[in-house]
């Protein structure tokens, strides 16, 4: 850490307070219920405030400084395009830009060989969806329920949690379905064999039931996040993809959280083997430092917009500043080993560091993951695997949840938090030392979720 970094400063940390709540509408609140943390800097895992508490992050923000803050390569490439570069529209060929999406395209899948940019990950899945619509010129796109798309307003139809549903009008030609998740699961199943094998069934009497001739797309996030970081079992998205390509349906695989690294892998599809006719992506392509997100293209889209013009775009598809932070990203995952750093952590240190703690605290029902993508499910009753807090919780019936959040932040962890469950997300290169100091903060939170289990 730089040493001017974490003089506190009380009343500029109280200057920032007031006009954020003066002037700042923020995302997915209600604006006078909030509290945001006024936030003095960041560097690698870390990140403080105005009054000289810092907190190891283990949200990764929301999920995307999967190289952490402030890598001074990737802030120095910024720098560098911003002096050479800031802007400039999307028409042209522009040499950040070029070198990204070559960059991005070496790494994704199979033959997804070419690149649309967006600012972000809701509209990489507006794009996508679209590109599917009129590829196929059908209408319907079916998704998963526990799943996350984005806030716009098809992506937001997508998603399958609570916030889609004051934003859902009926009418956006969307229809959910189960996907697996066998500690919950929707098909009464005891193994990951029988649960891939019902969850198949239910969406191909889904598909048949909906009309195949009517559905353009099945969306779904290649290991879903923010809905809980559920690993599908073996053969699970093998099998979509068959029952994709018997009834011409275009396959989306979701990869803004999961992708560049965050699994152990560049793309979660890797582990899996299957190779998606899109692939969105965002947040870890270059950390967020700069706003970008895009749709990967397999071959046959890319043939349908070939003479026909796509009608869709953005001023800011591509941006330099935020394609070159991408290019230097790309570059620092690759010399300093970040994806197999996360793949050896979530194996040696963090599952294993879970599991123990998972033994020792009854409010752990289960954990889940890999790389550096866990879930711990906290339960009220181990046996009952009755969650924590109910679904969508507030108030104080969210109190356990709050607890746990607050004791971990009183043990300077940052962490992330949705309904009953904590996620371990942070930073893809955050060293062994780090991890057992973060693992070490949830122990002792831990012991306070425990006082609300029967
Ligand atoms: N898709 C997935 C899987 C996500 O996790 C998110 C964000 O968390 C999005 C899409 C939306 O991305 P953005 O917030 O950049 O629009």
């Amino acid at each position: 850490m730089t040493p001017h970094a974490n003089t506190p400063d009380p009343a500029k940390g109280a200057a920032v307070r007031a006009a954020d709540r003066a002037h700042v509408f923020h995302s997915w609140s209600a604006q006078d219920l909030i509290e945001p943390l006024p936030v003095a800097g960041a560097e690698g895992a870390y990140f403080w405030d105005y009054d000289g508490n810092r907190y190891l992050d283990f949200t990764s923000g929301l999920v995307f400084t999967n190289i952490g803050y402030q890598h001074p390569k990737v802030v120095r490439a910024i720098q560098e395009q911003a002096g050479r570069m800031t802007t400039f529209a999307p028409a042209f060929a522009v040499e950040a830009r070029s070198e990204a999406a070559r960059l991005i395209a070496e790494r994704t899948p199979g033959d997804l060989d070419k690149i649309f940019f967006t600012n972000g990950g809701a509209e990489a899945v507006e794009n996508a969806t679209r590109m599917a619509r009129l590829h196929t010129g059908r209408p319907k796109v079916l998704s998963a329920y526990r799943s996350y798309h984005g806030g716009t307003s098809t992506a937001i139809n997508l998603t399958g949690d609570p916030r889609r549903w004051p934003n859902d009008n009926g009418s956006a030609g969307v229809v959910h379905f189960w996907a697996p998740f066998l500690y919950r699961s929707p098909f009464h199943a005891e193994t990951e064999a029988q649960e891939c094998e019902r969850a198949l069934q239910h969406l191909a009497d889904t598909i048949a039931f909906e009309g195949p001739g009517t559905i353009a797309a099945v969306v779904l996030e290649t290991i879903p996040g923010t809905a809980g970081i559920m690993t599908p079992p073996p053969g699970y998205l093998a099998g979509v993809r068959e029952l994709c390509d018997a009834h011409g349906i275009v396959f989306v695989l979701d990869e803004v959280m999961a992708g560049f690294g965050r699994t152990g892998a560049w793309f979660a599809a890797d582990h899996f083997d299957v190779v998606p006719d899109l692939m969105t992506f965002a947040k870890g392509v270059n950390s967020g430092y700069v706003p970008l997100g895009g749709v990967a293209i397999g071959p046959e889209i890319a043939e349908t917009f070939a003479r026909r013009p796509y009608p869709g775009g953005l001023t800011y598809s591509g941006h330099p500043l935020a394609c070159a932070a991408a290019v230097a990203t790309i570059q620092v995952m690759d010399e300093e080993g970040v994806v197999e750093n996360a793949a050896r952590l979530g194996a040696d240190v963090i599952g294993p560091g879970l599991a123990e703690l998972a033994a020792r605290h009854p409010s752990v029902g289960e954990v889940r993951g890999t790389g550096m993508f866990w879930a711990l499910d906290l339960v009220r009753d181990r046996e009952t695997r009755e969650p924590l807090v109910p679904y969508n919780a507030t108030g104080e019936a969210n109190a356990p949840m709050a607890a746990f959040a607050a004791a971990a932040k009183a043990n300077g962890l940052w962490p992330f938090v949705n309904m009953n469950r904590t996620h371990v997300v942070p930073a893809c290169n955050i060293t062994d030392a780090e991890a057992k100091e973060g693992l070490a903060a949830l122990d002792a939170a831990l012991s306070v979720a425990d006082e609300h289990t029967v």
